[in-house]
């Protein structure tokens, strides 16, 4: 895919296409996206419908912490609270309950901070071209969302069987050595290369398979 769009695509959905800029040791996705240009469409159509879930998780991340800090403040209130009414109370009762309330708040809080930071957002590890279609890759997706992101990634490789690769026109499957979807005027065009370096391979044959 040609860098612009690559880039763009990047730019536009930062969460799904964090691991861009890894390392190869670490990514596959540090190859950007090894198909052509017409599917950029379908990649920026799944892409942006990812990316919500990506946004939603992340949105629900900030709740989970925000809720979180609550507990922890109220429960050190509590136990100040607790600690504040020994001298002012005959029986212990009070301030027991109010240091068990505070511990119990200040743990849950410290759960739930937990669950947050556990969060795992979807990010592609890997899209290119396999036998004529798109080959979407992912890293673990939480089980709430698992079914849909994966019938959106079925769906988008569905799309790129009928979809030329090369300029986003309606497109078949094409054999001829290497596996490609491309439309009629495509595939003429790769026609027309393959018979010139044919015709090329018969003058110079040591530069070509003949
Ligand atoms: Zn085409």
């Amino acid at each position: 895919m040609n860098p612009e769009k690559d880039k763009e695509l990047c730019e536009k959905y930062p969460i799904l296409y964090a691991q861009r800029d890894k390392s190869m040791q670490d990514t596959c996705m540090c190859w950007g996206f090894e198909c052509g240009d017409g599917w950029a469409r379908i990649i920026d159509e799944l892409s942006a419908k990812i990316e919500d879930v990506n946004r939603e998780i992340l949105a629900d991340q900030k709740r989970q912490w925000k809720i979180a800090e609550w507990l922890g403040t109220i429960g050190g209130f509590s136990l100040g609270a607790s600690l504040g009414t020994i001298p002012l109370v005959q029986t212990p009762l009070i301030p027991i309950l109010t240091a068990l309330l505070s511990i119990l708040l200040s743990w849950q809080g410290i759960r739930l901070s937990r669950r947050a930071r556990d969060r795992c957002f979807v990010e592609a590890s890997q899209v290119k071209e396999k036998f004529g279609t798109i080959r979407f890759y992912i890293g673990p997706v939480e089980s709430k969302y698992d079914d849909r992101v994966y019938e959106w990634i079925d769906q988008a490789e569905e799309q790129s069987s009928k979809t030329c690769e090369h300029c986003g026109a309606p497109g078949k499957e094409r054999s001829g050595g290497w596996i490609l979807t491309l439309c009629d005027d495509c595939q003429k065009k790769r026609d027309a290369e393959y018979d010139k370096y044919r015709e090329q391979s018969k003058h110079h044959p040591e530069d070509g398979l003949e």
